[in-house]
């Protein structure tokens, strides 16, 4: 049997763009930034606590809590532009047997003993960052919003606008499958941008004004600029996507810079209280972001066939959830040497 500390983990979109050179990490490192595992070993002064054997998360964002970006609230930001984000990026990540967390104290996130991996696999990164986007539109009760791309960020942003009190939620995207899946989390309606002006449809929605917060979660120009144009004199464009070139917001689609307009951007809000609070959203019943993840791996090996699937976005897959070797799961022990399923 091979010993593993990390039980669960996932494939970000954000990896396809390090995997592609889109988005420079430090050379060498072993990727994955969405860990849930138990804990081997720990560092000094932990012990009170903390305890070897316990069931944890972290979050994809591990900042250090007491740094200036960490004590002016930006703690995504710890240390400077996207510090907060180490596994990865700038240290050793999630794909392996182990993983080194630092700042423990204000990173490990002790799993609820009725909360399964697969139940928190979601929260670490794409739960977060996607209701982050709603959060960071500050969208009020009755509000409607547009959420431009239905992947795994776009959903969890639709879970998220419903989550806040949106009354109309648009997701907008091309497959059908994910338009299905967008209605499921919380769209009150879906548009197929391939097939009609989303602009036009969104203003006639909305009494000719666009709506008060559009959540952009692909990270295209396309969407970007769909995104501002459908939004309302004094709306919110919250911006999730992660962009690569040149990004324009063009004259028109802006009202010239003069419609009281915000454009706010997020990293994935992490930290141990962030974790707890998403936690206890699945607890409570009020989060399920199992059916998110439609194909799962059940060791390490399979990495790049699971990356190769999760990179073409083939067999409908939305996440990918990997297990490494002889771990229990919700099902008891998984056979070595376990085959690819699809649920
Ligand atoms: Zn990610
Ligand atoms: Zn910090």
């Amino acid at each position: 049997m091979k010993r593993s500390s990390i039980t669960a983990t996932t494939i970000c979109g954000t990896d396809v763009h390090i995997v592609k050179g889109e988005y420079p990490v430090r050379p060498g490192l072993i990727l994955g930034h969405e860990p849930v595992g138990v804990i081997e070993e720990l560092g000094p002064g932990l012990e009170d606590e903390y305890s070897i054997g316990q069931r944890v998360i972290a979050g994809a964002i591990t900042p250090c809590g007491h740094c200036f970006y960490c004590l002016n609230g930006v703690h995504s930001q710890c240390h400077g532009p996207l510090g907060g984000w180490r596994f990865g990026n700038t240290i050793n990540g999630a794909w392996a047997e182990y993983l080194l967390v630092l700042d423990a104290r204000a990173n490990l996130a002790v799993i609820p003993d009725q909360l399964t991996d697969e139940q928190v696999l979601m929260l670490p990164d794409i739960a977060s960052t996607g209701i982050s986007g709603a959060e960071s539109g500050n969208i009020r009760i009755g509000d409607s919003v547009a959420v431009f791309a239905q992947g795994p960020i776009g959903l969890c942003a639709t879970v998220g606008a419903r989550l806040r009190g949106a009354s109309q939620i648009i997701g907008i995207d091309p497959l059908a499958d994910r338009r299905t899946t967008a209605t499921q989390f919380g769209a009150t309606v879906t548009l197929d941008p391939t097939s009609c002006d989303v602009v036009a449809e969104i203003k006639r929605m909305t009494d000719g004004r666009g709506v008060d917060v559009a959540i952009e979660a692909l990270g295209r120009q396309e969407t970007f600029e769909l995104a501002l144009r459908s939004l309302r004199a004094g709306g919110v464009l919250s911006s999730l996507g992660v962009y690569s070139g040149k990004l324009v917001a063009p004259y028109d689609a802006i009202y010239a810079g003069l419609a009281d307009q915000r454009i706010v951007t997020t990293l994935c809000p992490g930290g141990k209280e962030r974790m707890r609070r998403m936690m206890s959203m699945v607890m409570h019943g009020r989060l399920d972001l199992t059916r998110l993840v439609t194909h799962d791996f059940f060791s390490l090996e399979q990495l790049p066939e699971a990356f190769e699937l999760f990179s073409h976005a083939a067999d409908g897959v939305m996440k990918v959830g990997i297990y490494p070797a002889s771990v229990p799961s919700k099902d008891g022990l998984v056979p070595e040497p376990a085959a690819i399923g699809s649920r």
